[in-house]
């Protein structure tokens, strides 16, 4: 990488060097809002336009090759264009993309998830992770007849309007118009990691299920204290609730039998999206047969017209999906794909967080299995010049925010570096490699000397 001419800021810079993503993002604007198709691509001053991936790299229109950490927002644990993905897809597409009919690739690929979760009977498909979660929760109202949904302080579901309360800061405020406040009354908001709070909420007698993403909000952001999660099990089963793990993100990731496989703790239903269609647009419900039965047609039609659950849904289990899903999950069964993105996720933790211990930097680099997040401007109690899973001491709203007012300039230095972060952090594929760790450690140093140079941790008020 070309060494920056000194005199040029992070931001100018990139406006320069980036100029023709600047020119599609101008263009882009008068026919997109904001000339973004997803709220987390926003990037001042403009986000960048990618022109072809493969493998852990993506190209950019301006040409710069980029170690890519988004990978299809988590979605590509196998990397850009895995061979045996592609030949799946390519295979399928040759006997048609939509029969308007069941499909022998449903059915393999329900069977593939149900091997993989031992805790869930059936499986039913949808198009995205936004409409797992939702779908989720109208059965969790559906099994127990009861209307309120708990969920926990910066936990992301996706965009259905249930999912949205509490999930960013500020965490009591609305976190879009648009929402009618019924609907938000059927919500209920606590702090994660407080199961008084929880059996609080439940004693109300009033809630029907209780969601979460088992690594803690957004991708182990927040993480988890140790037995959170057995808490709620034993609370939820006392109470009646159905409990959700939303794994869209966790789901044969976090190990082939996703986060609850990890911890030993068994959901009544799991969202999955993502990983499950092998990086195409597909989600699922996945859970036990008492609920699930609940979107069965049965030989009644006074159930049939008001009992049964109602799914719908054009793209559910559409056989590119189908395709794509069963392949990359059969190679993610044995757990070494897995094994082999929690190393590297755990060597560009530490190698990240030495950078800040060399340079006495405020910030620090953690997360889990392979997943990492950078946090700038703030330090925990805890902070090891090693890898971090749990950083004490900062709290929920500022690991939220993540890398704060830097997040721009952090992300804009990177990708002038030849790294695309994603959210101020991002995500491993098995594609990655020792040598993109520590070209992104290398490239992260540089970065961060140029933000001291710029005096940005004399500005930014992070708190
Ligand atoms: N739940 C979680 C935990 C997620 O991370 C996401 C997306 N990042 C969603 C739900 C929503 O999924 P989708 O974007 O497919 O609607």
């Amino acid at each position: 990488m070309a060494q920056a001419p000194a005199k040029l800021t992070i931001r100018q810079e990139f406006e320069d060097r980036f100029a023709g993503s600047l020119a599609l993002h101008e263009r882009a604007r008068g026919a997109i809002p904001g000339g973004i198709t997803h709220d987390g691509r926003h990037l001042r001053p403009f986000p960048i336009y990618v022109d072809r991936a493969a493998g852990a790299h993506k190209w950019d229109v301006d040409g710069h090759e980029l170690i890519d950490y988004a990978v299809g927002h988590g979605s590509l644990l196998l990397g850009h264009g895995d061979p045996d993905v592609t030949a799946a897809v390519a295979a399928q597409l040759e006997r048609g993309t939509h029969y308007g009919a069941g499909h022998q690739g449903e059915i393999r690929w329900a069977e593939q998830i149900l091997d993989l979760l031992p805790a869930a009977d059936q499986v039913k498909f949808t198009a995205s992770g936004t409409e797992s979660t939702l779908l989720a929760m109208r059965l969790a109202r559906a099994a127990t007849g009861k209307p309120t949904i708990l969920k926990f302080e910066g936990h992301f579901h996706g965009w259905n309007d249930y999912a949205l309360k509490g999930e960013k800061p500020p965490f009591a405020a609305p976190t879009s118009p648009g929402v009618p406040d019924a609907v938000m009354g059927t919500v209920a908001v606590v702090p994660a990691n407080d199961p008084a709070a929880v059996a609080a909420r439940l004693a109300e007698g009033d809630v029907s299920g209780i969601i979460l993403e088992p690594s803690g909000g957004s991708w182990a952001m927040i993480p988890l204290v140790e037995g959170f999660l057995e808490q709620l099990r034993t609370l939820a089963t006392a109470h009646g609730a159905v409990l959700i793990f939303d794994e869209v993100i966790t789901g044969f990731r976090w190990s082939p039998g996703g986060a609850q496989a990890v911890v030993g703790v068994a959901p009544d239903l799991t969202t999955l999206a993502k990983i499950v269609a092998g990086g195409l647009p597909g989600g699922a419900v996945a859970g036990r047969a008492e609920i699930m039965g609940l979107l069965a047609f049965r030989d009644d039609p006074a159930w049939n017209a008001t009992r049964k659950v109602r799914h719908p849904g054009t793209f559910n289990a559409n056989p590119l999906s189908a395709a794509a899903g069963l392949a990359c999950l059969q190679k993610c069964a044995d757990g070494a794909v897995q094994r082999r993105c929690d190393d590297l996720g755990a060597r560009l933790r530490s190698g990240l967080n030495a950078v800040f211990a060399r340079r006495g930097a405020p910030g620090f680099a953690y997360g889990e299995r392979s997943v990492f997040h950078v946090v700038l401007g703030a330090t925990p109690t805890n902070a090891t010049d090693g890898d971090l899973r749990f950083p004490d001491g900062v709290d929920a709203a500022t690991l939220k925010g993540a890398a704060g007012p830097l997040a721009g300039p952090l992300q804009q230095g990177m990708l002038l570096e030849g790294v695309d972060l994603f959210n101020s952090g991002g995500l491993l594929c098995v594609a990655h490699t020792e040598a993109d760790i520590d070209q992104t450690v290398a490239a992260f140093d540089r970065v961060l000397g140029r933000l001291e140079d710029e005096g940005a941790f004399d500005s930014a008020a992070i708190g």
